[in-house]
């Protein structure tokens, strides 16, 4: 194309061009198709890649509650092949993963939104993020009990604040400012997570995990066909958890990190353990500084790192190339991704 415009336009040229396309009608092989070459729109073959995940834990397979287990996985693969819409369009990785996350909050099968897991003094208590690794921007809310799409509250804290994190009564006050759908703290109640805090009260301590089934925390990471990446988390956090207790879900570089340098991350697992070990930066950080792969960093992170520290969790990431991680060390971890190339993959187990 580039050759075609520099020609010169000259008498000469004009005639070769007449002569040669005069040829190329005698031969047959003038069509349209044949010029596509030239005239392929920029974006055009370009890579994109979603992964998705709706929490690790330890879910035993003889106990599976094989309906809900199914509902779930129908999920998941709703919400990955609505993300894959707006990427395949050339959405932003920003718009996919937070239009995931909403799907997956508005799902009760999920510790997101409604289904959300209870605190100990019985409410639903949400912490949601969102990292935009193109410019390092990031918006975050903890401890939301009225805010009926916590990944949208995040986002709106990083495009319309000053700031990255607003927490409890402040968040909601801002999120009903910026128009956001507020509803009664009634409308996350599930019967099933209700359960799991009476259970838990018998034990007497925080459950991490649902022994029957195990839909968690969510999580998107997404790369664009611009190459610009995104990450978002959004959970009710652990069942049983004192009031007030926010985990790594909304802090930025534990929970959730995106950097177009090197990856996009989110984790699930025992929120501490996350915050403590900066687990999503520290997987970046290991690319940037180390040259490590992002398979390598994450697996090291999670299989090595957090498992010697007794710390149960996953993560996903994508790179700026398009590799993409899922490390568990529990039993299992609800995961996906679809990509560009047109593969979709979506497992429990391992
Ligand atoms: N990481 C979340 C938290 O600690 C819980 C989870 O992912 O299951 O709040």
């Amino acid at each position: 194309m580039k050759t075609i415009l520099n020609l010169r336009y000259n008498r000469y040229s004009s005639s070769l061009s007449i002569i040669i396309v005069i040829i190329l009608f005698s031969l047959g092989g003038f069509s349209l198709s044949a010029q596509q070459p030239t005239m392929t729109p920029a974006n055009t073959n370009k890579k994109w890649v979603l992964v998705i995940h709706g929490g690790a834990g330890n879910a035993n397979k003889d106990k599976m509650n094989d309906e809900k287990n199914k509902a779930a996985w129908l999920k998941i693969k709703e919400t990955l092949d609505a993300g894959a819409a707006i990427l395949k369009n050339n959405g932003t990785s920003l718009d996919a993963v937070e239009t995931v996350i909403r799907m997956l909050e508005d799902s009760p099968l999920f510790n997101a939104g409604k289904g959300s897991v209870f605190t100990a003094e019985g409410k639903n208590e949400m912490d949601a993020s969102i990292m935009d690794g193109k410019t390092l921007k990031a918006g975050a809310v903890a401890g939301v009990t009225t805010i009926k799409n916590p990944i949208s509250a995040a986002r709106a804290v990083m495009e319309k604040s000053n700031h990255v994190m607003l927490v409890d009564g402040g968040a909601e006050i801002f999120a009903k400012q910026q128009g956001l759908e507020i509803v009664d703290p009634s409308y996350f109640y599930t019967k099933e997570r209700w359960d799991e805090l009476q259970k838990a009260r018998q034990q007497g301590k925080p459950l991490q995990k649902d022994t029957v089934t195990h839909h968690g925390t969510v999580g998107a990471v997404a790369l664009d066909q611009d190459g610009n990446l995104a990450a978002a988390t959004s959970t009710g956090g652990m069942t049983n958890k004192m009031k007030g207790r926010v985990g790594d879900s909304p802090v930025i570089g534990a929970g959730t990190y995106a950097n177009n340098k090197t990856c996009a991350v989110s984790c699930t697992g025992h929120g501490e353990f996350f915050i403590r070990n900066v687990v999503a930066y520290d997987i970046s950080a290991q690319m940037e500084y180390r040259g490590m792969s992002l398979d390598e960093a994450g697996t090291h992170e999670i299989m090595e790192k957090l498992k010697m520290q007794g710390a149960e969790g996953g993560l996903i990431g994508v790179d700026k190339d398009g590799n993409i991680t899922m490390p568990f060390n529990t039993e299992a971890m609800l995961r996906g991704y679809i990509t560009s190339e047109g593969a979709e993959y979506i497992r429990l187990f391992k």
